[in-house]
This record gives C-alpha cells, structure tokens and sequence, in this order.
C-alpha cells in the first residue's frame, strides 16, 4: 500500500497535533475542523478503506473506536455526546486512504449529515 500522509504522522516526519496515542493508534487534531473538536484515530497499521478490512482487522478496528471512545471520556463532552465517521471511497467523502475515525464534538450535530 503506498504511503499516505498519515503515515508520514505516525513516523513524526510531518508535525500535527497529537492528541492521543497507544501502541496500535494514533490520535491528532484535524487540520480543517468541522467541529469544536475534530480528532482523527488512525490505526498504526495502514489499510487503504473500509472496503479492505477483513476478519484479521476486526482486533484493529475495535481498538480504533475504543481510542476515541476512551479519549472522549476524558475530555468532559462525552456524556453530552459526540459523533464519530468513517468515510469510505469516493461518495463516502475519503480523501486520505489510510482508514481513519473522524471524532466530532463540542457542538450540536445535525442529522441528516447531507
Ligand atoms: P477523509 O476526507 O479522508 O475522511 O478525511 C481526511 C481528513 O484529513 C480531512 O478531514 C482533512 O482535513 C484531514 N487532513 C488532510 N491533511 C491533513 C494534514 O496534513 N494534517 C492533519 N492533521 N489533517 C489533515
């Protein structure tokens, strides 16, 4: 899989705003927020989309929304709540094709998303 600029953060060779990080996940700020807080949770171990995962990345992913999940507790907007994304090709809106969470909050969301 080629390099994506997420790998680029993971390895520290471009700077962003690392908010969380443990073993298999690193979580920064997104660079254009659409919300008061807009984090990206990003597995260490790359994989292109959602439509690449396979039953071995099931661990991977869990341990992706538990990040964010356990990163939101810790910020006090858990309870009030949040909303998490992932976008998946090209209607889905993915423009980095490294998977990753998009976790929202710090504002009311509306749904539909549109
Ligand atoms: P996607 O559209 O693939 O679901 O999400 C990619 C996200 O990466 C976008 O929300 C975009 O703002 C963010 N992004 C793109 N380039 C950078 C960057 O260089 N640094 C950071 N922190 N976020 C980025």
């Amino acid at each position: 899989m080629p390099d994506t600029l997420f790998d680029k953060i993971i390895r520290r060779e471009i700077p962003a705003d690392i908010v969380y990080e443990d073993d298999d996940v690193l979580g920064f700020r997104d660079i254009n927020p659409q919300a008061p807080v807009h984090v990206l949770f990003v597995p260490k171990t790359p994989v292109a989309t959602l439509n690449d995962l396979t039953e071995a990345d099931a661990l991977l992913v869990g341990k992706v929304v538990l990040a964010a999940t356990r990163w939101a507790k810790t910020q006090g907007f858990a309870e009030n709540g949040y909303r998490v994304v992932m976008n998946c090709n090209r209607d889905g809106g993915q423009t980095v094709f490294h998977i990753h969470l998009h976790l929202l909050a710090g504002r009311a969301m509306h749904w539909p998303p549109g």
